[in-house]
């Protein structure tokens, strides 16, 4: 997808997404400039039917995760027969996927740079090598980078992104040894993602 594409994801939703790594923390970032829905009515004050809401922050979570509507569906269907609260629970497991947890390690500067490197079998769990991005890490798992990955050229681009971004309460990072430990899985709270997950369930159980 070209910026321009990826950029007014961000326009819709009316908000930040950081899908574009360092370039979201610039003056370059298409939202810092046009805060406003694309296109030729984009200025005008849009109002939301109660599913339309719904909808959207169904899109807005999915575009955050990089994640597809089958795979986004089967996440719900897990979440809604675990015990406790369905729409925290759905965040949870999003957030355990391996190619998440690179980016908030700071090995990628977005989720789908995350995905790339997961995908070449740069990324070890528990010491062995797990290329499935969507791999579901639980907590004590060890996540490691393999050696030649140190010489990668946007690492050191990313791991200046983590400065900014902070590491996560629920991940310990080693950046030197390029490792980090998922201590245990977050709690809605210290997600902290703008996100209203209770309309999801509610669209879902329509
Ligand atoms: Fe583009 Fe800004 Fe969104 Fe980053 S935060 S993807 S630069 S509009």
């Amino acid at each position: 997808m070209s910026i321009q594409t990826v950029c007014r994801i961000c326009r819709r939703e009316g908000m930040k997404l950081y899908l574009k790594g360092t370039r979201c923390e610039t003056e370059k970032c298409a939202f810092e400039r046009r805060s406003y829905a694309p296109g030729q009515h984009g200025q005008k004050r849009r109002k939301d039917t109660e599913y339309g809401l719904q909808l959207r922050e169904k899109q807005k979570v999915k575009r955050i995760y990089g994640v597809l509507e089958k795979q986004f569906r089967r996440y719900f269907s897990i979440a809604s027969r675990k015990k406790g609260v369905t729409g925290e629970t759905l965040l949870q497991l999003l957030e355990q996927r391996l190619d998440n947890t690179i980016y908030r390690m700071g090995f990628a500067e977005s989720r789908r740079q995350a995905r790339q490197i997961v995908r070449h079998g740069m990324v070890l769990v528990n010491g062995k090598k797990v290329d499935i991005p969507s791999y579901t890490l639980k907590a004590g798992d060890k996540i490691s980078a393999l050696e030649k990955f140190k010489e990668n050229v946007v690492l050191k681009r990313s791991l200046e992104t983590l400065q900014k971004r902070g590491v996560p309460e629920w991940l310990e990072v080693d950046t030197t040894a390029l490792s980090g430990v998922f201590k245990k899985v977050p709690t809605k709270d210290e997600i902290a993602l703008p996100v209203q997950e209770q309309l999801i369930v509610e669209l879902y159980s329509k």
